[in-house]
Protein backbone atom coordinates (compact mmCIF):
# COMPACT_ATOMS: atom_id res chain seq x y z
CA UNK A 1 0.00 0.00 0.00
CA UNK A 2 1.20 3.56 -1.20
CA UNK A 3 2.87 5.40 2.65
CA UNK A 4 -0.05 7.87 2.39
CA UNK A 5 -2.31 4.95 3.33
CA UNK A 6 0.32 3.10 5.46
CA UNK A 7 -1.22 4.56 8.76
CA UNK A 8 -4.82 3.33 8.19
CA UNK A 9 -6.28 0.60 8.92
CA UNK A 10 -9.80 -1.48 7.39
CA UNK A 11 -12.44 1.26 8.54
CA UNK A 12 -13.76 0.40 12.15
CA UNK A 13 -17.00 0.23 10.63
CA UNK A 14 -16.17 -2.59 8.47
CA UNK A 15 -14.40 -4.62 11.01
CA UNK A 16 -17.16 -4.10 13.75
CA UNK A 17 -19.64 -5.43 10.86
CA UNK A 18 -17.49 -8.20 10.36
CA UNK A 19 -17.44 -8.99 14.13
CA UNK A 20 -21.23 -8.97 14.57
CA UNK A 21 -21.75 -11.18 11.87
CA UNK A 22 -19.12 -13.76 13.34
CA UNK A 23 -20.46 -13.54 16.95
CA UNK A 24 -23.76 -13.20 15.79
CA UNK A 25 -24.23 -9.88 17.54
CA UNK A 26 -26.68 -7.07 17.50
CA UNK A 27 -25.40 -4.33 15.64
CA UNK A 28 -25.89 -1.00 17.27
CA UNK A 29 -22.04 0.04 15.79
CA UNK A 30 -22.35 0.86 11.96
CA UNK A 31 -24.81 3.48 11.01
CA UNK A 32 -26.94 2.13 8.39
CA UNK A 33 -30.71 1.45 9.24
CA UNK A 34 -31.86 -2.27 9.05
CA UNK A 35 -34.81 -1.00 7.85
CA UNK A 36 -35.93 -0.16 3.95
CA UNK A 37 -36.27 2.93 2.40
CA UNK A 38 -39.86 4.70 0.98
CA UNK A 39 -41.35 2.57 -1.22
CA UNK A 40 -42.30 5.25 -4.08
CA UNK A 41 -38.09 5.72 -3.83
CA UNK A 42 -37.70 1.96 -4.67
CA UNK A 43 -40.34 2.35 -6.81
CA UNK A 44 -38.88 5.38 -8.80
CA UNK A 45 -35.32 3.83 -9.29
CA UNK A 46 -36.88 0.55 -10.61
CA UNK A 47 -39.06 3.00 -13.11
CA UNK A 48 -36.01 4.64 -14.26
CA UNK A 49 -34.38 1.16 -14.99
CA UNK A 50 -37.27 0.22 -17.15
CA UNK A 51 -36.94 3.63 -18.58
CA UNK A 52 -34.26 2.88 -19.72
CA UNK A 53 -31.89 5.26 -17.62
CA UNK A 54 -28.91 3.03 -17.66
CA UNK A 55 -26.03 4.25 -19.65
CA UNK A 56 -23.61 7.28 -17.89
CA UNK A 57 -25.69 10.13 -16.38
CA UNK A 58 -24.20 13.68 -17.02
CA UNK A 59 -21.17 14.04 -15.16
CA UNK A 60 -22.53 17.21 -12.72
CA UNK A 61 -25.84 15.39 -12.20
CA UNK A 62 -28.93 14.41 -14.02
CA UNK A 63 -30.46 18.02 -14.33
CA UNK A 64 -33.34 17.36 -12.58
CA UNK A 65 -32.10 16.19 -9.83
CA UNK A 66 -29.13 19.30 -9.79
CA UNK A 67 -32.90 21.26 -9.88
CA UNK A 68 -34.14 19.17 -6.78
CA UNK A 69 -31.49 19.60 -5.11
CA UNK A 70 -31.53 23.59 -5.30
CA UNK A 71 -34.94 23.41 -4.39
CA UNK A 72 -34.70 21.47 -1.30
CA UNK A 73 -31.50 23.74 -0.32
CA UNK A 74 -34.04 26.71 -0.53
CA UNK A 75 -36.78 25.31 1.11
CA UNK A 76 -34.50 24.75 3.88
CA UNK A 77 -32.34 27.47 3.84
CA UNK A 78 -33.76 30.33 2.04
CA UNK A 79 -30.41 30.33 -0.37
CA UNK A 80 -31.01 30.63 -4.41
CA UNK A 81 -28.50 28.60 -5.83
CA UNK A 82 -28.18 27.81 -9.64
CA UNK A 83 -28.64 24.34 -9.81
CA UNK A 84 -26.32 24.11 -12.82
CA UNK A 85 -23.56 26.10 -11.72
CA UNK A 86 -23.46 25.28 -8.43
CA UNK A 87 -25.03 21.80 -7.78
CA UNK A 88 -22.67 18.52 -7.99
CA UNK A 89 -23.92 15.14 -7.31
CA UNK A 90 -21.27 12.79 -6.20
CA UNK A 91 -21.28 9.34 -5.47
CA UNK A 92 -22.32 9.57 -2.27
CA UNK A 93 -21.19 12.04 0.95
CA UNK A 94 -18.09 10.35 0.85
CA UNK A 95 -17.14 11.17 -2.82
CA UNK A 96 -18.02 14.76 -2.23
CA UNK A 97 -15.82 14.50 0.97
CA UNK A 98 -13.43 13.73 -1.28
CA UNK A 99 -14.12 15.86 -4.04
CA UNK A 100 -13.75 18.93 -2.49
CA UNK A 101 -10.74 17.89 -0.39
CA UNK A 102 -8.49 16.76 -3.55
CA UNK A 103 -9.96 19.32 -6.02
CA UNK A 104 -9.26 22.54 -3.49
CA UNK A 105 -6.44 21.50 -1.33
CA UNK A 106 -2.81 21.81 -2.18
CA UNK A 107 -0.03 19.32 -0.78
CA UNK A 108 0.70 21.19 2.41
CA UNK A 109 -2.12 23.30 3.19
CA UNK A 110 -3.29 23.12 6.80
CA UNK A 111 -6.98 21.57 7.14
CA UNK A 112 -8.45 21.82 10.77
CA UNK A 113 -10.95 19.45 11.73
CA UNK A 114 -12.61 18.86 14.80
CA UNK A 115 -12.39 15.71 16.82
CA UNK A 116 -13.74 13.25 16.90
CA UNK A 117 -14.22 12.65 13.19
CA UNK A 118 -15.30 10.83 10.29
CA UNK A 119 -13.05 8.86 9.65
CA UNK A 120 -12.77 9.49 5.29
CA UNK A 121 -11.46 12.88 6.27
CA UNK A 122 -8.31 11.89 7.59
CA UNK A 123 -7.50 9.46 4.77
CA UNK A 124 -8.74 11.90 2.03
CA UNK A 125 -6.49 14.61 3.39
CA UNK A 126 -3.62 12.04 3.87
CA UNK A 127 -4.14 11.35 0.48
CA UNK A 128 -4.31 15.23 -0.96
CA UNK A 129 -1.16 15.77 1.06
CA UNK A 130 -2.51 18.40 3.49
CA UNK A 131 -1.42 19.50 6.58
CA UNK A 132 -3.94 18.27 8.87
CA UNK A 133 -4.96 20.09 12.39
CA UNK A 134 -7.28 18.81 14.62
CA UNK A 135 -9.36 20.62 17.96
CA UNK A 136 -11.22 18.24 20.38
CA UNK A 137 -14.29 18.55 21.31
CA UNK A 138 -14.92 17.16 24.83
CA UNK A 139 -17.77 15.63 26.77
CA UNK A 140 -20.07 15.98 27.77
CA UNK A 141 -21.24 19.01 25.33
CA UNK A 142 -18.83 18.82 22.87
CA UNK A 143 -18.74 22.81 22.48
CA UNK A 144 -16.06 24.87 20.21
CA UNK A 145 -13.13 25.65 22.15
CA UNK A 146 -12.76 29.14 20.20
CA UNK A 147 -9.31 30.45 21.84
CA UNK A 148 -7.69 27.35 20.72
CA UNK A 149 -9.49 27.39 17.27
CA UNK A 150 -7.88 30.64 17.17
CA UNK A 151 -4.63 29.79 17.76
CA UNK A 152 -4.76 27.24 15.41
CA UNK A 153 -5.10 28.74 12.48
CA UNK A 154 -1.82 30.50 10.91
CA UNK A 155 -1.74 31.69 7.40
CA UNK A 156 -1.42 28.40 5.71
CA UNK A 157 -5.26 27.76 6.85
CA UNK A 158 -6.80 26.89 3.74
CA UNK A 159 -10.08 25.69 5.48
CA UNK A 160 -11.56 23.97 8.14
CA UNK A 161 -14.11 21.04 7.99
CA UNK A 162 -17.45 21.07 10.39
CA UNK A 163 -19.92 18.38 10.80
CA UNK A 164 -23.14 19.34 12.02
CA UNK A 165 -25.20 17.35 13.29
CA UNK A 166 -21.95 15.69 14.45
CA UNK A 167 -21.07 11.88 14.06
CA UNK A 168 -20.14 10.16 16.54
CA UNK A 169 -20.83 12.83 19.46
CA UNK A 170 -24.63 13.97 17.98
CA UNK A 171 -23.59 17.65 18.74
CA UNK A 172 -25.19 20.19 16.87
CA UNK A 173 -22.87 23.45 16.23
CA UNK A 174 -25.26 26.29 17.78
CA UNK A 175 -25.10 29.67 15.94
CA UNK A 176 -22.64 31.27 18.00
CA UNK A 177 -20.16 28.92 17.42
CA UNK A 178 -20.76 28.83 13.56
CA UNK A 179 -20.83 32.74 13.92
CA UNK A 180 -17.21 32.61 15.44
CA UNK A 181 -15.99 30.64 13.29
CA UNK A 182 -17.32 32.26 10.17
CA UNK A 183 -16.11 35.66 11.31
CA UNK A 184 -12.43 33.47 11.55
CA UNK A 185 -12.97 32.30 8.03
CA UNK A 186 -13.34 35.78 7.03
CA UNK A 187 -10.95 37.44 9.14
CA UNK A 188 -8.05 34.20 7.73
CA UNK A 189 -9.38 34.06 4.03
CA UNK A 190 -10.25 30.22 5.13
CA UNK A 191 -12.84 28.28 3.22
CA UNK A 192 -15.59 25.76 5.03
CA UNK A 193 -16.14 22.22 4.09
CA UNK A 194 -19.66 21.35 5.66
CA UNK A 195 -21.26 18.04 6.20
CA UNK A 196 -24.92 17.82 6.79
CA UNK A 197 -25.67 15.08 6.01
CA UNK A 198 -27.82 14.33 9.50
CA UNK A 199 -29.71 17.35 9.01
CA UNK A 200 -33.11 16.00 8.66
CA UNK A 201 -32.25 13.97 12.21
CA UNK A 202 -31.67 17.07 13.61
CA UNK A 203 -33.77 16.80 17.28
CA UNK A 204 -33.08 19.52 19.60
CA UNK A 205 -31.87 22.15 18.29
CA UNK A 206 -32.29 23.90 14.67
CA UNK A 207 -29.93 22.85 11.74
CA UNK A 208 -28.14 25.93 11.00
CA UNK A 209 -25.91 25.48 7.66
CA UNK A 210 -22.95 27.56 7.31
CA UNK A 211 -23.67 29.04 3.97
CA UNK A 212 -26.12 30.65 5.50
CA UNK A 213 -24.30 32.93 7.60
CA UNK A 214 -23.19 36.43 6.00
CA UNK A 215 -20.64 36.34 4.22
CA UNK A 216 -20.08 32.56 4.10
CA UNK A 217 -21.78 31.08 0.44
CA UNK A 218 -19.08 32.28 -1.61
CA UNK A 219 -16.52 30.55 0.95
CA UNK A 220 -18.80 27.17 1.74
CA UNK A 221 -18.96 23.86 0.77
CA UNK A 222 -22.50 22.20 1.93
CA UNK A 223 -22.30 18.95 1.61
CA UNK A 224 -25.30 16.59 1.48
CA UNK A 225 -26.32 12.90 0.58
CA UNK A 226 -29.38 10.74 0.52
CA UNK A 227 -28.31 7.71 2.29
CA UNK A 228 -29.06 8.94 6.01
CA UNK A 229 -32.52 10.86 5.19
CA UNK A 230 -34.36 8.51 3.15
CA UNK A 231 -32.22 5.22 4.82
CA UNK A 232 -31.20 4.54 1.62
CA UNK A 233 -27.24 4.46 2.61
CA UNK A 234 -26.27 1.95 -0.18
CA UNK A 235 -27.75 4.27 -2.65
CA UNK A 236 -24.18 6.29 -2.88
CA UNK A 237 -25.89 9.25 -3.74
CA UNK A 238 -24.40 13.05 -2.49
CA UNK A 239 -23.77 16.26 -3.95
CA UNK A 240 -21.94 19.28 -3.00
CA UNK A 241 -23.29 22.91 -3.46
CA UNK A 242 -20.82 25.53 -4.21
CA UNK A 243 -20.10 28.81 -5.47
CA UNK A 244 -18.96 28.54 -9.03
CA UNK A 245 -15.30 29.08 -8.45
CA UNK A 246 -15.31 26.29 -5.63
CA UNK A 247 -17.86 24.06 -7.61
CA UNK A 248 -15.38 24.29 -10.42
CA UNK A 249 -12.60 22.56 -7.79
CA UNK A 250 -14.82 19.82 -6.69
CA UNK A 251 -16.00 18.98 -10.49
CA UNK A 252 -12.52 18.74 -11.92
CA UNK A 253 -12.13 16.23 -9.22
CA UNK A 254 -15.52 14.33 -9.59
CA UNK A 255 -14.85 14.45 -13.11
CA UNK A 256 -11.47 11.90 -12.39
CA UNK A 257 -12.56 10.44 -9.59
CA UNK A 258 -15.96 8.49 -10.40
CA UNK A 259 -16.56 11.01 -13.71
CA UNK A 260 -20.32 10.41 -12.86
CA UNK A 261 -22.92 8.52 -10.16
CA UNK A 262 -25.44 6.21 -11.09
CA UNK A 263 -27.74 7.21 -13.38
CA UNK A 264 -30.87 5.42 -12.65
CA UNK A 265 -30.42 6.00 -8.64
CA UNK A 266 -30.24 9.95 -9.74
CA UNK A 267 -33.70 9.85 -11.35
CA UNK A 268 -34.83 8.23 -7.96
CA UNK A 269 -33.28 10.65 -5.69
CA UNK A 270 -34.84 13.59 -7.54
CA UNK A 271 -38.38 12.04 -6.52
CA UNK A 272 -37.43 11.24 -3.03
CA UNK A 273 -36.08 15.30 -2.75
CA UNK A 274 -39.34 16.38 -3.93
CA UNK A 275 -41.01 14.10 -0.71
CA UNK A 276 -43.77 16.21 0.81
CA UNK A 277 -42.85 17.56 4.04
CA UNK A 278 -44.81 15.14 6.18
CA UNK A 279 -42.45 12.64 5.48
CA UNK A 280 -39.31 14.15 7.17
CA UNK A 281 -41.64 14.76 9.73
CA UNK A 282 -42.61 11.33 10.37
CA UNK A 283 -39.22 10.27 9.92
CA UNK A 284 -38.14 12.46 12.98
CA UNK A 285 -40.96 11.28 15.21
CA UNK A 286 -40.12 7.86 14.18
CA UNK A 287 -36.50 8.26 14.98
CA UNK A 288 -37.05 10.25 18.33
CA UNK A 289 -39.02 6.78 19.72
CA UNK A 290 -35.81 4.84 18.94
CA UNK A 291 -33.75 7.47 20.30
CA UNK A 292 -35.97 7.45 23.81
CA UNK A 293 -35.20 3.74 23.85
CA UNK A 294 -31.67 3.48 23.18
CA UNK A 295 -31.02 6.46 25.95
CA UNK A 296 -33.45 5.43 28.52
CA UNK A 297 -31.91 1.82 27.86
CA UNK A 298 -27.85 2.74 28.47
CA UNK A 299 -28.98 4.87 31.11
CA UNK A 300 -30.81 1.63 33.52
CA UNK A 301 -27.57 -0.57 31.71
CA UNK A 302 -25.29 1.63 33.96
CA UNK A 303 -23.39 3.99 31.24
CA UNK A 304 -22.69 7.68 31.76
CA UNK A 305 -24.83 8.88 28.47
CA UNK A 306 -23.81 11.90 26.78
CA UNK A 307 -26.48 14.02 25.68
CA UNK A 308 -26.95 14.03 21.40
CA UNK A 309 -29.53 16.51 19.40
CA UNK A 310 -28.90 15.37 16.14
CA UNK A 311 -27.88 12.44 13.91
CA UNK A 312 -28.74 8.56 14.85
CA UNK A 313 -25.83 8.38 17.44
CA UNK A 314 -25.24 8.62 20.55
CA UNK A 315 -22.26 8.62 22.58
CA UNK A 316 -21.29 6.95 26.33
CA UNK A 317 -18.34 6.59 28.90
CA UNK A 318 -18.30 2.85 29.13
CA UNK A 319 -15.72 3.41 32.36
CA UNK A 320 -18.36 1.98 34.87
CA UNK A 321 -17.76 -1.13 33.63
CA UNK A 322 -13.78 -1.62 34.00
CA UNK A 323 -12.19 -2.23 30.90
CA UNK A 324 -8.84 -0.56 29.66
CA UNK A 325 -10.56 1.32 26.90
CA UNK A 326 -12.76 2.05 24.20
CA UNK A 327 -11.91 -0.84 21.91
CA UNK A 328 -11.14 -3.29 24.69
CA UNK A 329 -14.37 -2.41 26.00
CA UNK A 330 -15.94 -3.30 22.31
CA UNK A 331 -14.36 -6.69 21.69
CA UNK A 332 -15.93 -7.58 25.32
CA UNK A 333 -18.89 -6.31 24.18
CA UNK A 334 -19.07 -8.34 21.06
CA UNK A 335 -17.66 -11.60 22.16
CA UNK A 336 -19.22 -11.69 25.85
CA UNK A 337 -22.27 -9.69 25.71
CA UNK A 338 -23.64 -9.91 21.82
CA UNK A 339 -23.50 -6.12 21.39
CA UNK A 340 -21.66 -4.12 18.86
CA UNK A 341 -20.39 -0.43 19.53
CA UNK A 342 -18.00 1.63 17.87
CA UNK A 343 -14.96 2.40 19.39
CA UNK A 344 -14.37 6.43 19.23
CA UNK A 345 -10.11 6.73 19.50
CA UNK A 346 -10.02 5.93 15.63
CA UNK A 347 -11.84 9.61 15.35
CA UNK A 348 -9.00 11.13 17.27
CA UNK A 349 -5.46 12.30 15.90
CA UNK A 350 -4.47 11.20 19.76
CA UNK A 351 -6.45 8.09 20.08
CA UNK A 352 -6.09 8.89 23.94
CA UNK A 353 -8.70 11.59 23.64
CA UNK A 354 -11.59 8.81 22.94
CA UNK A 355 -10.12 6.00 25.32
CA UNK A 356 -13.35 6.43 27.39
CA UNK A 357 -16.05 6.66 24.74
CA UNK A 358 -17.70 4.30 22.34
CA UNK A 359 -20.74 5.00 20.10
CA UNK A 360 -24.06 3.18 19.88
CA UNK A 361 -27.09 4.00 16.97
CA UNK A 362 -30.31 3.99 16.89
CA UNK A 363 -30.79 3.40 13.73
CA UNK A 364 -32.51 -0.08 13.99
CA UNK A 365 -36.10 -1.47 14.26
CA UNK A 366 -37.14 -1.12 18.10
CA UNK A 367 -36.95 -4.97 18.51
CA UNK A 368 -32.99 -5.39 17.85
CA UNK A 369 -32.07 -1.76 20.18
CA UNK A 370 -34.67 -3.78 22.94
CA UNK A 371 -32.69 -6.92 22.77
CA UNK A 372 -29.20 -5.26 22.78
CA UNK A 373 -30.62 -3.56 25.68
CA UNK A 374 -31.28 -6.60 27.51
CA UNK A 375 -28.38 -8.41 26.93
CA UNK A 376 -26.50 -5.67 28.28
CA UNK A 377 -28.24 -5.49 31.32
CA UNK A 378 -27.83 -9.03 31.78
CA UNK A 379 -24.46 -9.75 30.61
CA UNK A 380 -22.18 -6.26 31.42
N1 LIG B 1 -21.44 6.88 8.34
C1 LIG B 1 -21.66 5.60 8.94
C2 LIG B 1 -21.22 5.57 10.38
O1 LIG B 1 -20.61 6.49 10.85
C3 LIG B 1 -20.97 4.45 8.27
C4 LIG B 1 -20.07 4.76 7.15
C5 LIG B 1 -19.18 3.63 6.75
O2 LIG B 1 -19.45 2.47 7.04
N2 LIG B 1 -18.10 3.94 6.14
O3 LIG B 1 -21.45 4.60 11.04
Amino acid sequence: VAKRLEKFQTTIFTQMSLLAIKHEALNLGQGFPNFDGPEFVKEAAIQAIRDGKNQYARGNGVADLNIAIADRFKKDTGLVVDPEKEVTVTTGCTEAIAATIIGLINPGDEVILFAPFYDSYEATLSMAGANIKSITLRPPDFAVPIEELKSTISKNTRAILINTPHNPSGKMFTREELNCIASLCIENDVLVFTDEVYEKLAFDMEHISMATLPGMFERTVTMNSLGKTFSLTGWKIGWTIAPPHLTWGVRQAHSYLTFSTSHPMQWAAAVALRAPDSYYVELKKDYLAKKAILVEGLKEVGFKVFPSSGTYFVVVDHTPFGLENDVAFCEYLVKEVGVVAIPTSVFYLNPEDGKNLVRFTFCKDEQTIRSAIERMKQRL
